[in-house]
């Protein structure tokens, strides 16, 4: 699918979708635009002397219930459209979880990996110059999201309290711990999916130990969601990052993986060299291949997207769990649903980032850090009730979890909408 598709592709599975649940439609009236959008070029200093002018977005969706948040990404293939689609999921999200925040994106046109640590740590500030008053702890919370990470989000929050001359370490989350971010955030992600997945298999009578997955992406999500899998004796079979992937029947000790990756930087041929390599025979794939094995669980944890109509009919696995944002588009929806495909939508399964964030942002508001094991406890509370509410809506009414998770949702953005006046009501004192 063409980037610029993904916005109108995410509102017309919004509309489907609300007129399936019966959603009133000034709900999804005042969701079918972005509340503001704010482009920006941003200049960089480069190292050889010159500058480079990076184009930037930062998209504050709806704020129906409560300051904006999302995270910002930096990828060559960032359009205007693409920042709009992720933002209103980060509505439906936050909406899906019960965070008091509405939903906001940020992204900037870069090809992360050509720039030096320099370069990156002055297109940071730049991008926090650029949007410093578009932003703030009250209005719009940025945080990671793909090819930005803690210490991005450190430079950020450093530049915004240096442009205000205010000690706010709440404008921004996913902050080193020492700068003001929450224990257990970089892991968060990841250990959402973790405890949604196993919510399902309880359901659906799953056994770790017979049960394989395949991994599509392995950024931080793709590997904390892999690695605690595999720490509760789930196969973890496939892995794959932006350049290729490795299958191996036995499966994969996903820790020795992941130090492999970090020392090589590639998770390509990861095993054809030292230690690791003799421990376990595997082939090599590809990302497609990833996506059409014979699995029970497929988790797509990288772009958005990679299930369409064009592959559909070649996806095997019974289960999948939407790590990444949108990787499936919304003209499948009906033919997984209709064939038995169970899918774990991204606006549950990665909301135990936003959730952190959340914490994390109370924290700083309160001036007081949470040990680990009560950020986790709270997340799994979290998600566990999320999961449990969208389950009795699908059995309720015959609605995939996609669709259940949507209609909680948009009948808590509903009740916002209602509480401001309606038509119904507003014709009514009309007649009066
Ligand atoms: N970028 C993450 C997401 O897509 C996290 C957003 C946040 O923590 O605000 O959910």
């Amino acid at each position: 699918m063409e980037d610029s598709n993904v916005f109108i592709d995410a509102l017309d599975r919004l509309r489907r979708i609300g007129e399936q649940t019966g959603i009133p439609t000034e709900v999804i009236d005042a969701l079918a635009r972005p509340k503001a959008t704010l482009s920006a070029s941003l200049p960089v200093r480069m190292d050889d002397g010159s500058r480079g002018y990076f184009e930037a977005y930062r998209c504050r969706y709806n704020d129906a219930l409560g300051p904006t948040k999302g995270g910002i990404r930096f990828h060559p293939e960032v359009t205007i459209d693409e920042v709009r689609a992720l933002a209103l999921w980060m509505t439906l999200k936050c909406g899906v979880v019960g965070l008091p925040y509405g939903g906001g994106k940020g992204g900037v046109i870069v090809d992360a990996k050509d720039l030096s640590r320099l370069e990156i740590e002055r297109l940071s500030r730049a991008y926090v110059r650029a949007m410093a008053d578009f932003i703030g702890p009250d209005v719009d919370i940025p945080a990671p999201d793909m090819y930005t990470n803690e210490r991005i989000m450190g430079w950020m929050a450093d530049e915004y309290q240096t442009i205000k001359r205010v000690h706010a370490p709440d404008v921004i989350t996913g902050k080193p711990i020492v700068l003001g971010g929450s224990l257990g955030r970089s892991e968060a992600t990841g250990r959402g999916a973790f405890i949604v997945i196993q919510e399902l298999a309880a359901r659906k009578g799953l056994t770790p130990r017979e049960t394989t997955v395949a991994v599509q992406g392995f950024g931080n999500a793709g590997y904390h969601v892999a690695r605690l899998l595999h720490q509760e004796g789930y196969h973890i079979v496939a892995i794959s990052d932006s350049k290729g992937g490795i299958y191996s029947d036995a499966g994969f000790d996903v820790e020795s993986v992941y130090q492999r990756k970090q020392e090589s930087s590639e998770l390509h041929g990861v095993y054809c060299e030292g230690s690791v390599c003799n421990m376990v025979e595997h082939d090599r794939i590809t990302n497609e291949e990833l996506l059409e094995l014979d699995v029970d669980i497929l988790i797509p944890a990288a772009l958005e997207s990679v299930i369409t109509s064009e592959n559909v009919d070649r996806v095997k696995a019974p289960y999948i769990a939407e790590v990444a944002n949108g990787p499936i588009s919304g003209d499948v929806d009906t033919k997984l649903f209709d064939r038995g495909t169970v899918v774990l939508p991204d606006v549950l399964t990665n909301a135990g980032g936003v959730t952190v964030s959340y914490f994390e942002w109370v924290q700083n508001r309160q001036g007081f850090a949470w040990d680990l094991e009560e950020v986790r406890n709270r997340l799994a509370s979290a998600l566990i009730d999320a999961f449990d509410a969208v389950w009795q809506i699908a059995t309720d009414e015959g609605l995939s979890l996609r669709s259940a998770a949507y209609a909680r949702a948009l009948r808590r953005i509903g009740e916002q909408v209602e509480a401001q006046g309606t038509r119904a009501y507003f014709g009514n004192a009309a007649e009066e």
